[in-house]
Formats: structure tokens, sequence, C-alpha cells
């Protein structure tokens, strides 16, 4: 009689390590995040233009349609000019240099939305910023015409607000606002550039609660 055969051992399954997603208790223990994509700021931006055009057109179109065109277009038409105000580039006098120096880097007035520009035609300031003679009063008033509305003046200095030291002399008109509508006046002989940016910051908060 030939032995009986030893039994063969089941083979053994190989060992697999858990997973997160095969054990679901340690998946809620510690839940994985999902990968943050990399976004650069530019593209940061881009989005949020995006998002923020269409939701301020519809914020606008809902205004208009509710109150009406009128008060919704004019604080934003104030807000647009107050902060891009185009101040004719001229100068009468001494405090024309002071005008000049509010541009240059020290005080950079361009960033208050101020561009100097050579035609009236293109501007909607005037700053009236020296000695104003009667002889060159015909044109003072050319150039006031030419700027288109809405318009605005600023006599800067003593000279432009009332004649300054010049008040008596026959020559010198006494002050501006004979020949054109002042809005603000700025004192000084001379006053700094730091008070010409005032001055303008006063005409800015004049334009914001402009009604007509
Ligand atoms: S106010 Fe004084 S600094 Fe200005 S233009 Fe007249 S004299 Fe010159």
């Amino acid at each position: 009689m030939s032995a009986p055969q030893a039994q063969k051992a089941p083979p053994v399954p190989p060992t697999v390590p858990p997973t997160l997603a095969s054990t679901g208790a340690r998946a809620a223990a510690t839940p994985s995040e999902p990968p943050t994509p990399k976004v650069e700021p530019w593209e940061i931006e881009v989005v949020r233009a995006k998002e923020f055009i269409p939701r301020a057109k519809e914020g606008l179109w809902a205004m208009i349609t509710r109150d009406g065109v009128a008060p919704v277009i004019k604080p934003v038409f104030n807000w647009a000019g107050r902060n891009s105000l185009f101040p004719l580039h001229w100068g009468l006098a001494c405090c024309a240099i002071e005008f000049a120096a509010a541009f240059g880097s020290r005080w950079d007035g361009e960033r208050f939305g101020l561009v100097p520009r050579s035609s009236p035609r293109q501007c909607d300031l005037m700053i009236v910023n020296g000695t104003v003679t009667w002889k060159v009063a015909h044109k003072l008033i050319t150039l006031w015409e030419q700027m288109p509305e809405p318009k605005w003046v600023i006599a800067m200095g003593n000279c432009a607000t009332g004649g300054g030291p010049f008040r008596s002399a026959y020559s010198v008109v006494p002050g501006v606002d004979k020949l054109v509508p002042v809005d603000v006046y700025i004192a000084g002989c001379p006053p700094r550039p730091e008070a010409m940016l005032d001055g303008v910051l006063r005409l800015e908060r004049l334009i914001q609660e402009r009604k007509e």
C-alpha cells in the first residue's frame, strides 16, 4: 500500500498595506484636502475683474430700474470727474514755480489724477497761478471759454485771489474772480505745493457734492 499523501497548505494572500480609501475610519479621522492649484497673482486680478464687472453691471441696472438714470449716473460722473482733473498747463508769475513743483517727484500731483494738458480744449480745471494784469485778462477769458463744461477755477496765491502785493497797481486785476467764476481760493505768497494740492482736494469734495 502506498503512504497517504501530505495535504497541501492553502496559499497565503499577499499582504497589502491599508490605504485611506480602503479604511473608512482612518479617512474620516484625517480627511484629505483637495490639492490647491497654483494661481499667479495676475490670474487672481483677472478672476476678480471677471466677477466684478458683471456684478457691477447687475447692481447698476437694478439701481437704474429702481431710481431712474439721474441719481445713479451723476455720482458716477462726479466720481470719475473729480479723480481725473486735467489742469491747464500754464503759468503767470512766481506761483507757477510752485505749481510746477507740485508735479515733480517729491509731491507727485499725478497720484491724485491731475494731468496738466496744454490745450484748453482738453482741460476742466484752470489754476490761476500768478499776478493777472489787465493786459492778459482777455487771453485768460479766451482760454476759459475754450475749456469744455463742466469746468472749475482755482485762484492760487494772493495775487490771483485779490491782487496780492500789487493790488493797488493800475495794471493788476484785483482778483481773478472779476474775470471768471472761482471755486477755490488758496492763500499764500506763494502757497507751497502742499497748499495747492490741498486746494485741489477741496475742489474734489465740492465736485463730489455737486447736484446739477
Ligand atoms: S502771490 Fe506772491 S508768489 Fe504768487 S504770484 Fe503773487 S507775488 Fe508771486
